[in-house]
């Protein structure tokens, strides 16, 4: 078996188990062996039920006492049950099992293992897994992986797929050169992916992982030197002079620019006056205006004569910035004729924008990645801005370069990363940094509450709507394939609706859907029409709705602190007072104090560093993160000093064999082949 290999191959996998791996996007064996856990469970030695801490996941070891009742509450089948053991008593819960009722007999003896929380007085856990002696005792010597899953695939279904797949897979040579493997400490290919799934213990663990780490920062760091290569010192083809229109809409425009934006601003102007083409990076913190110098740079572009192109990671965010552009333009009556192109157009509505765009009808084009792809032509591109979480890469520059044009390119990046970091994740970039937020903004009122706060932040909410402003409520994770996230979302939202007055108006918003409804959605709750978006993560980067005021995020626990930070950025972008609840599911004292950080800080950067104080290397896992850098397992805050010695070891690599033409390279460069001719998606590059 090798990467390609469809996992129908694998042995166990038939062809309903393959739909249902399809829709984690694994279609091969590839996919699969990369397939990480999302975290590991240790299966501890039981202890006594006193010593359970609610909020915790514990392992007891007791007995049934009377007989099990069982109810029904509409379609629902409720199972509870008495378990004692010498220090006390605990109430088990269990949903639609109503076979345990015959299975749990009284006085027999099992091992229960679950969250532990607290009911009224006493101590609960719903539906514990349940475990013999002999059988707990065999899961207690591993450390068992924890997959992502969907609805009909259970973790040991893919742990059973796993392990057959690491057992036949073809592993690859290995390809680093010797000095690398040593002054770096690898472990080898093999050893990594099957320690990753399955390690003996956490030193192999850590091991495993650091190898990933390292390949996929070391992957990356050479093509960025790639890319830093081809657009080192070209020469400006398209100088622009300061111009009268930029002038007056500075002066127009509804807000002075901050200190901070201005001095950006002035960054980019010599830029693009001088003498090389523009490759720069404008780093600022969510809502410190990026969006204003992007389009002060884009006027300036336009009214040089040139084309200008806006991409987004998201259509709902190229949609949202068409719309500020024309408001801007009708309003100040500025030069710009822009154009939209998004996946949901007609083809009709693409062949006239790409008329436009080819004829230099419009000067301004707006979309996501699409449109520098496409069958687009431009008439003369001369500044291509990219916003959040789109690197431009060196495929998108060879491919325009191809096209024979050389356009300055800015990026903006909200996340927040110290500068050492940022010299070496944006090596090919200059970067600018917006640290100051527009002065009108009122700080955000934070609290982390636990789930009994919920109908008091109905509550909240239901207030702020009737004062006219708006509210985003982020619903909980998907767990273990209980429902897909979309089943999940409309759910909430229903429920939310009942709870809520009837003119309040709730909507939700999930990836599955249809671009086009995702763009009515947020046209509706732009326009106010909407009051209460219910929403996954979507909506984590750049939307700018300044009217909405309360952010809700349920399981906030399970979001990493840099992610929590960009969602709360969606409130507090006008000038009404802005809430930011989280829910906590955890009550422990680590989540608490993690999810404290945000309690007293509203910048993104402190937020960055404190989060990565508190993670310790047992807590490598389990926390979504987010940004541009979508490492599949790396993480640039904790693992920083892996990055490093990527990065050192990538430069004196290339010191030393810039064309990898050397014996001893041979391997490493064709492993770079494959890699690209796989077309492995490192998103960035
Ligand atoms: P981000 O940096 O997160 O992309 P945006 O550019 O979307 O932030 O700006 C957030 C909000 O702040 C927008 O509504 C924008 O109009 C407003 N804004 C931008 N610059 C200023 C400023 N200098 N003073 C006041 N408001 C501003
Ligand atoms: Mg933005």
């Amino acid at each position: 078996m090798n990467d390609q290999t469809p996992i129908i191959q694998v042995k166990g996998i038939g062809e309903k188990t393959q739909k249902l791996f399809q829709k984690l996007d694994i279609h091969t064996v590839g996919d699969l062996i990369r397939h990480y856990p999302r975290d590991y469970e240790v299966f501890e030695e039981p202890g006594m039920i006193s010593g359970a801490a609610p909020g915790t996941v514990c392992a007891v070891r007791a007995c049934v006492v009377g007989i099990p009742n069982l109810k029904r509450v509409r379609s629902l089948s409720i199972l509870n049950v008495t378990v004692r053991d010498a220090s006390g008593g605990m109430l088990l819960t269990f949903y639609n099992m109503p076979f345990l009722k015959s299975v749990l007999k009284s006085g027999g003896f099992y091992i229960f293992r679950g969250l532990v929380q607290t009911r009224g007085n006493g101590r609960v856990m719903e539906q514990p897994r349940i475990f013999s002696e002999t059988d707990y005792a065999g899961q207690m010597s591993a450390i068992q992986p924890r997959y992502g899953l969907t609805k009909g695939l259970t973790n040991q279904m893919l742990q059973k797929a796993m392990k057959q797949a690491l057992t036949f897979y073809e592993y690859e040579e290995e390809y680093y050169p010797s000095w690398i493997i040593e002054s770096c400490q690898l472990e080898s290919g093999k050893d990594a992916l099957c320690g990753i799934h399955f390690p003996a213990d956490q030193e192999a663990l850590l091991k495993a992982r650091k190898r990933l780490v390292f390949d996929e920062f070391f992957t990356f760091l050479l093509v960025l030197q790639k890319n830093k290569d081809i657009s080192r010192n070209l020469p400006n083809e398209y100088p622009m002079k300061p111009t009268e229109e930029t002038r007056r809409f500075l002066e127009a425009m509804p807000f002075s620019l901050t200190k901070a934006q201005f001095k950006v601003w002035g960054e980019i102007r010599a830029d693009l006056e001088g003498p090389f083409c523009m490759n720069r990076l404008v780093q600022g913190d969510v809502g410190s205006g990026k969006t204003m110098v992007a389009l002060l740079s884009l006027l300036e572009c336009v009214c040089n004569g040139y084309q200008g192109a806006m991409m987004a990671p998201t259509e709902v965010l190229a949609v949202q910035h068409y719309e500020t552009v024309q408001d801007y333009r009708e309003r100040y009556g500025l030069p710009f004729r822009p154009a939209l192109l998004v996946g949901s157009m007609t083809a009709k509505e693409k062949r006239e924008a790409y008329g436009q765009i080819e004829s230099g009808e419009a000067n301004l084009v707006i979309g996501t990645h699409a449109l520098i792809q496409d069958k687009v032509t431009f008439r003369s591109l001369a500044l291509v801005v990219t916003d959040e979480q789109h690197r431009f890469g060196v495929r998108q520059r060879e491919r325009l370069v191809g096209k024979g044009y050389t356009p300055h390119v800015l990026v903006m990046s909200a996340t927040p990363i110290p500068r050492t970091l940022a010299i070496i994740l944006y090596g090919d970039l200059q970067i600018s940094v917006i640290d100051e937020l527009p002065a009108d903004r009122l700080p955000i009122k934070n609290c982390v509450v636990n789930t009994s706060y919920r109908p008091k932040a109905y509550e909240f909410i239901a207030k702020q709507v009737s004062m006219g402003r708006q509210a985003y409520v982020i619903c909980p994770m998907v767990e273990e394939g209980e429902l897909e996230e979309a089943e999940n979302v409309v759910d909430y939202s229903e429920k939310l609706k009942a709870v809520l007055p009837p003119w309040i108006q709730v909507a939700c918003l999930h990836g599955k859907m249809r671009p086009s409804d995702k763009n009515r959605i947020m046209e509706e709750f732009g326009a106010g029409k909407i009051q209460v978006l219910v929403s996954t993560t979507v909506i984590e980067v750049g939307i700018n709705v300044p009217n909405a005021t309360v952010m809700m995020v349920e399981n906030a626990e399970r979001f990493g602190l840099a992610q929590l930070h960009q969602l709360r950025g969606r409130v507090g972008r006008g000038s009404h007072q802005s809430y930011c609840i989280f829910i906590s599911t955890k009550e422990n004292r680590e989540t608490m104090e993690r999810l404290d950080i945000l309690n007293h800080s509203n910048d993104g950067f402190h937020i960055a560093s404190e989060d990565l104080k508190l993670r310790g290397p047992g807590d490598l896992f389990g926390i979504r993160q987010s940004g541009e850098f979508a490492f599949r397992i790396g993480d640039i805050y904790n693992d920083a000093s892996v990055l490093k010695q990527a990065a050192d070891a990538v430069a004196r690599l290339l010191g030393e064999d810039p064309e990898l033409a050397r014996q001893e390279n041979e391997p490493l460069r064709r492993h770079f082949e494959r890699i690209a001719a796989d077309g492995v998606d490192f998103r960035s590059i």
